[in-house]
């Protein structure tokens, strides 16, 4: 019992070292976990209302209809800087426009150690997309080593296995034939697919069920609507976009019924020579710099995010930074060059430092709130509003304007290094109860 309870106490001054306090000003409606779905090789030009896709010989080529995919906040134009699928994945991880598979493994480069630091598990299904850093992001995630659809085969990697879905993935790769059960060419592209997208929908409803307090991010990739444009032409293409929309939709309504955050878009897109041709691409010289490989889907469901389509020109590397906005978790993404997308309908102060700070917000000469940590979120804040905020600490005084437009982040940087007052005293208190837990130990051996 009393080794427990030294185990125990160490665990709690650990926590003190790093001090989080949220100050919510009014009442915030934040998603209980979201889901990034990448829908690899999908161009906005064949689906999005405003667009009309073009093959490289200036003829117009078919677009689908498909509803589900247009859904609640959209934005319009979103570009990818390089369209292949390892960099574009890395680029949507890490929220940096020059990002390749080997920044994903650099500590702190992606939104998946801000949501680990912030008490979230990690979990994915991936199609393409899955190189070795994405899956050491995560902490569990059934993937497809090879992509073949004739052949299909999946693994589980569990770094860090949540209760439960070990055996819930495992029980999804083995349903996996069942789906292509006396189904050849077409069908098979389109019943891969649904498999990703209704494994996906188990482990929501997993979560949402049996771990309802449990934050998570649900990464996704379906990967046959790229397969299909490589191989089997426009039309197929498509049609697979079609077969997307109609199996996608219960997805969407386990996210929304159940205030789980929805992010939706793609690696890529996909170009085609001619109307009827029978390959497409879109990395190589021919078709990587059209608006068909480079244009991506991007739409957002979430309960603190107002509906609409959102003009503009934003780029891949902007997405990762909505996304933390959107979950409300600082943007401390230590590589990324993007910006979030203003579509969240309040504001957030982030206040970092390495000690504690007496933090105050003023609005017209009224202290509007205030707090003492390390860490400081003030949340709930409205929008197009200024603010003053105060700030007092081992490195003096500061003071700063603030117009609200959007999240805000503020680092106080002590001069000089070391440990401060506080991570002393835990440090210390830490060694005192490991001693304490030796004598304990040491005594039970007796
Ligand atoms: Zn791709």
């Amino acid at each position: 019992m009393k080794k427990i309870f030294a185990v125990l106490l160490i665990l709690l001054t650990a926590n003190a070292v790093y001090g989080v306090s949220e100050i919510i000003l009014n009442d915030v409606e934040r998603p209980n976990g979201a889901i990034l779905f990448i829908v690899d090789g999908l161009g906005s030009s064949y689906f999005y209302p405003e667009y009309t896709p073009y093959a490289l010989d200036g003829s117009r080529l078919l677009k689908a209809d498909a509803p589900n995919l247009t859904f609640e906040t959209r934005v319009l134009d979103v570009k990818v800087p390089t369209p292949s699928t390892g960099i574009a994945h890395s680029v949507i991880v890490t929220g940096y426009s020059g990002a390749d598979e080997e920044l994903v493994g650099y500590p702190d480069a992606t939104i998946y150690d801000i949501t680990r630091r912030h008490g979230f598990v990690n979990l994915a299904i991936m199609h393409k997309g899955d190189f070795y850093n994405m899956r050491a992001e995560q902490d569990i995630i059934m993937y497809a080593p090879d992509n073949s659809i004739n052949n299909p085969s999946v693994s589980i990697q569990a770094n860090k296995p949540y209760e439960g879905i070990y055996e819930m993935m495992y029980d999804w790769k083995m349903k996996m034939p069942e789906y292509f059960d006396n189904k050849t060419g077409y069908d098979r592209y389109s019943a891969y697919n649904k498999w990703g997208i209704d494994a996906a929908g188990a482990v929501v409803e997993e979560m949402v069920t049996n771990h309802p307090s449990q934050k998570f991010l649900l990464t996704v990739n379906v990967g046959t609507i790229d397969s299909g444009g490589h191989y089997r032409g426009d039309y197929d293409y498509v049609m697979l976009v079609e077969d997307l929309d109609r199996d996608f939709y219960s997805l969407y309504e386990m996210a929304s019924e159940n205030n789980i955050a929805l992010f939706f878009t793609a690696d890529h897109g996909m170009s085609f020579a001619v109307k009827g041709a029978q390959r497409g691409g879109h990395g190589s010289v021919k078709y990587s710099s059209q608006q068909e490989s480079l244009r991506i889907p991007f739409a957002v469901l979430s309960p603190n995010v107002n509906g609409g389509v959102v003009g503009g020109e934003y780029g891949q590397e902007d997405i990762a930074p909505t996304l933390l906005s959107i979950l409300d978790l600082p943007d401390t993404l230590q590589y990324a060059d993007g910006e979030a997308v203003n579509i969240k309908n309040y504001a957030s102060i982030f206040v970092n430092s390495k000690t504690e700070y007496n933090v105050s917000l003023w609005n017209n000469g009224i202290r509007v709130t205030g707090g003492s940590d390390s860490e400081l979120v003030f949340t709930g804040l409205p929008l197009n509003a200024n603010y003053r905020i105060e700030a007092k600490g081992s490195a003096g005084k500061y003071e700063e304007q603030l117009f609200l437009d959007s999240d805000k982040q503020l680092s106080f940087m002590d001069v000089g290094s070391g440990f401060s007052k506080r991570e002393m005293i835990a440090a210390g208190m830490i060694l005192a109860v490991n001693v304490a837990g030796l004598i304990i130990i040491w005594r039970i051996r007796d």
